[in-house]
This record gives structure tokens, sequence and C-alpha cells, in this order.
């Protein structure tokens, strides 16, 4: 069981957990390059428009061209405005957008906000010669893949131009690769996260309705192996049958199906009392008792007179509502008392639990009046019944055979000494008028012809 069960659960736990880890597989695959591309996009528009605001705010706090001015050094000229060192502006930018901006006059950077490690800035460094002749055709350029000092940068460069329309330099808007790395696993973590806390709900929910299922299947399973086994008392745990699913209904229903399946194995069709087979076994379990517990107990065998005239004169159809009505009687009469079976045609077996042999007799005899007493009637007829009983105890030192050829032999003696009489004890004359083998009217004999 141990082994189904955990496959039933697995199964359950692949089914549920599944959906939730392909969905983190799909964010993953697919999710990322969505989210990617909508932040680059995000960040060139950032970069574009950023270069427009610096370019026009250039223009307007210093109009005029771009040149480069000096003897022995050069310094950069906006209009009449020396800026080669005049960082405020770019910095001001810089602390409200976050992105770097550079002033590029030809190839060589003048004005920047990117620094190295050491916080200098990248003043008098290069632009790459393939942007340079991009943007010396009059556009404007991203790119993602741009190095400085050892860092990405994603980058805008477009032309700075001086009135006459030629091309001074080129300005340019960075932002660290990184930074735009960083912002789509901001957008992306909160989606894992909850993909996450949904896979542990689900491994929780799961187990405890696995859990549900499981114990529900294991009690019905129980169930039937044991009564596949034939253990006769064997009980459907009441959980199941409380439950408000269809494991209730399957539990009712193997509970019916085993019910009928024990009632015809165990009893016989005809009078409903236990049959030959489930008597034997009941016996066996009486004499197998625990020591110490009271092992009384007494057996009779108790067989119609005549009861072949009753078929001659009644017909078959009488016959059996005799047999039906008498064992009522003594059904009735054993409910506090033992059980009864069909020991074989008109043969009925009665054990009498923790009970001494004088107690038996006097209770057969008192069965025996109330047979005598019996109306069965059919049809317009009354059917009158006797019965002979042979009844004896059982001593610990005999075997269940021995205890039944003991009271067959009584049954046998009262046959043949008038009927319709309870027979308790023989005496060892009487004893002696009995055949060893096979009396005529002994169970053994019809046992026999019945099997
Ligand atoms: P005795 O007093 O010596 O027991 O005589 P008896 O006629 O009762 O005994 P015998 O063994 O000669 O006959 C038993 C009869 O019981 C024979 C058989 O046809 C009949 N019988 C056995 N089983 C059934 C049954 O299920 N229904 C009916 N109607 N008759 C049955
Ligand atoms: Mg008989
Ligand atoms: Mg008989």
């Amino acid at each position: 069981m141990g082994k189904k069960r955990t496959k039933f659960a697995a199964n359950i736990y692949v089914i549920s957990l599944l959906p939730l880890i392909l969905l983190a597989v799909i964010l993953l695959i697919a999710g990322y390059p969505l989210v990617q591309n909508a932040l680059v996009a995000e960040a060139e528009q950032d970069l574009q428009d950023t270069a427009v605001l610096t370019e026009s705010l250039l223009d307007t706090v210093w109009p005029g061209d771009y040149r480069l001015e000096g003897e022995e050094a050069l310094y950069l000229y906006k209009g009449d405005t020396d800026i080669t060192f005049d960082y405020a502006m770019i910095d001001a930018i810089k602390a409200k957008t976050g992105l770097d901006i550079s002033v590029i006059y030809r190839d060589t950077r003048i004005l920047t906000t990117v620094t190295d490690k050491s916080g200098v800035r990248a003043i008098a460094t290069g632009v790459a010669e393939p942007i340079l002749k991009q943007v010396q055709g009059g556009e404007s350029v991203f790119y993602h893949n741009v190095k400085i000092y050892d860092t990405e940068y994603f980058a805008y460069y477009t032309p700075l131009k001086n009135s006459d329309g030629s091309m001074a330099g080129l300005l340019a808007v960075a932002k660290p690769a990184s930074q735009v790395q960083s912002e789509i696993r901001q957008v992306l973590l909160p989606f894992f996260l909850i993909d996450l806390v949904l896979m542990f709900v689900a491994v929780f929910v799961v187990s405890g309705y696995t859990r549900h299922f499981s114990s529900a299947l294991s009690s019905l399973y129980s169930f039937l192996e044991k009564a596949a086994d034939g253990e006769s008392d064997v009980e459907m745990d009441p959980a199941v049958l409380e439950r408000h699913d269809e494991f209730s209904q399957i539990g009712t229903s193997v509970l019916n199906m085993h019910r009928s399946l024990r009632n015809v194995m165990e009893r016989d069709p005809l009078t409903q009392l236990f049959n030959r087979r489930s008597a034997d076994r009941k016996m066996k379990l009486i004499m197998n008792r625990e020591h110490g517990e009271e092992t009384d107990f007494c057996i009779s065998i108790g067989d119609i007179d005549f009861f072949k005239k009753v078929n001659d004169t009644y017909g078959h159809d009488a016959g059996d509502l005799v047999l039906k009505e008498v064992a009522n009687a003594i059904q009735e009469h054993m409910l506090s008392l033992g059980f009864t079976a069909r020991w074989g045609g008109e043969e009925f077996l009665l054990v009498f639990d923790r009970s001494k042999l004088e107690a038996a007799g006097e209770s057969l005899t008192e069965l025996l009046s109330r047979i005598r007493r019996l109306e069965i009637r059919y049809g317009e007829q009354l059917i009158p019944v006797t019965m002979t009983f042979g009844v004896s105890e059982w001593d610990p030192g005999m075997t269940l055979d021995d205890l039944i050829r003991s009271a067959d032999r009584k049954l046998y003696y009262g046959k043949e000494n008038g009927r319709n009489r309870v027979v308790v004890h023989l005496d060892p004359e009487q004893e002696e008028s009995i055949p060893e083998e096979e009396p005529e009217h002994g169970s053994r004999l019809e046992a026999r012809a019945q099997s």
C-alpha cells in the first residue's frame, strides 16, 4: 500500500506543481526578453530626451558656436564663454536624471560627468572611430555596448552643430548597462516571488488533500484486503463513511457488497441460518479461546422426525416451509444462548456457548415443546412437527469431530428409541446398542451425501 500511496501522491504533486514550474520557466524564457526590450526602449527614449534637453540648454545658456582658443593650451569656447571646466550644468542634469553627459569636441571629451573608479573625470578621452563616422553623417545613434573605463554603457550620440551647419563635435548621453539589467531584474523579481509563493501554497494544499485522499484510499484498501483474506469481523473506518464525497459512496457500496458476499458465503439460503462451513469455523474459534476464559460449551444436533413423510404427504414446498418455520423457532430460542446452523437437509446444529450439559439439556427440552406447539399452516393443512436432539458437552481433551460424533450418537439413540425427545446421557448399555460406524440417522452419512 505504501508504494501505491506514494505514487498517487507523486502524481497529484506533478499535476498541481507542473503548471507553476512551467510558469516560472516561461517567465524566464519569454518574459526576460520582453521586459528587456521594453526597458531598453524606455532607456533609449530617456537618453534621447535628455540629449535634446541638454543641447537646448547649452544653446540657451551659452549662445554661439563651439570653437577652440589658446596658444599653449587649448580651451573650448561656446560663443564668448570658455566652458572648458564649467561642469555645473551637466552635473545638475546628471543629478536630476541619473544619466552621464559628455560634450565632445571633434573626437575628444571636454566636458563629462563620466569618471573612473577614483572619481577622476574622463576628460580628454577619445571616442571610437565607428561612432564618429556614423554621427558625422548627421544622424544620431544608439549603442548598447560602449565601454568607458571597463564599464558597459547604453549611449546615445547626437551631432553638435555650429551655425554654418558644420559639425563641431558630439553630445553623448549614457547610462550604465548594469543599471538597465538591474531594472529588468526588479521588474521580474516580484513575478518569480509570487510564483514561488504559489508553489509553496500548492505544496501545502496538495499535501493536505493528498493525505485526505490517501487516508480514505488506504482505509478502503485495508478493508478490502482483510475482507479478501476472509477476516470475519472486518470493520470499515467510520471516517470514510462520514465523508461528503465519492469515497463515502464507494465505502457504502463496498460494505454492502461485503455483506452480501458474506451472506452468500456464510448462510444457508433457505433458512438464513449459518451454513455448515461457518458453523465449523465458529466452533473452532470457541475451542481455541484463550485459556482462563470460560471454556464450557455444548453442542446439539437436532433432526426433524419423519421429515421425508412431510415431503411425501404435502409436497416439497411444504417441506421447505417446515424447515423455515423450525429454523425460525430454533433461532429465536437460541438468541441469547449461542448460535444455530443448518447442519444438513433437515438437521440443525445448536451451539450453547458458556453452558453446562444439564442446562443445555433443559433448554432443549423447552425448545422441543415449543416446536411441538408450532402451528405450521400449509394451505388448509396444519403440519405437526417433532424433533429428536442429541446433546454433548465439550471437554478440552476432545476434538471437534469427537464432540460432533458424541452428539450424533445420542441423536441416533433417540431416533431408534421413539424419536421426539432430547438425549442428554447414554449409559454404557445404551452406548453398546449403537453401531460403531455410520449410524443411519447420523450427520456423517448426510454430510457425505451432501458433498
Ligand atoms: P427420521 O425421523 O429418521 O429423521 O426420518 P426422516 O424422514 O426425517 O429422514 P430421512 O433422512 O429419511 O429423510 C430426510 C428427507 O429430508 C429427505 C430429503 O428429501 C428431505 N430434505 C432434505 N433437504 C430438504 C430441503 O431442503 N427441502 C425439502 N423440502 N426437503 C428436504
Ligand atoms: Mg436426517
Ligand atoms: Mg429426519
